[in-house]
């Protein structure tokens, strides 16, 4: 059996994809042609990805190495964009001037 810190440190190194529910399915699902352009071009992605054991590594996966394309983590390319760039605005902390000597 392996335990919590096994499966995350194999998370980390990749072993997650062993255990993603898109294993065996057809890839075209997950990159759609017309992301963005019809609503339901990621539809069936995304409902795979809300039931798979491992969406969160493999989102961060995505995140980490930039992916521009396909749905990962239940995530399409500009939704991906749109949660690095919030990310980005929460690292950069307002200066208080106020306390400024
Ligand atoms: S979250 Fe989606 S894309 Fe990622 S492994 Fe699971 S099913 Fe595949």
């Amino acid at each position: 059996m392996t335990s919590n810190r096994q499966r995350s440190e194999a998370d980390r190194g990749g072993g997650w994809r062993h255990r993603a529910g898109c294993l065996g399915l057809d890839t075209n699902i997950f990159f759609p042609v017309a992301e963005g352009r019809s609503p339901d071009g990621t539809a069936q992605a995304k409902s795979v990805c809300q039931a798979c054991p491992v969406r969160e590594p493999c989102l961060q996966w995505a995140l980490s190495q930039g992916v521009d394309h396909g749905v990962w983590g239940g995530f399409t390319a500009s939704e991906r964009r749109a949660l690095r760039f919030r990310a980005a605005r929460r690292r950069v902390q307002p200066v208080n001037t106020r306390r400024m000597p």
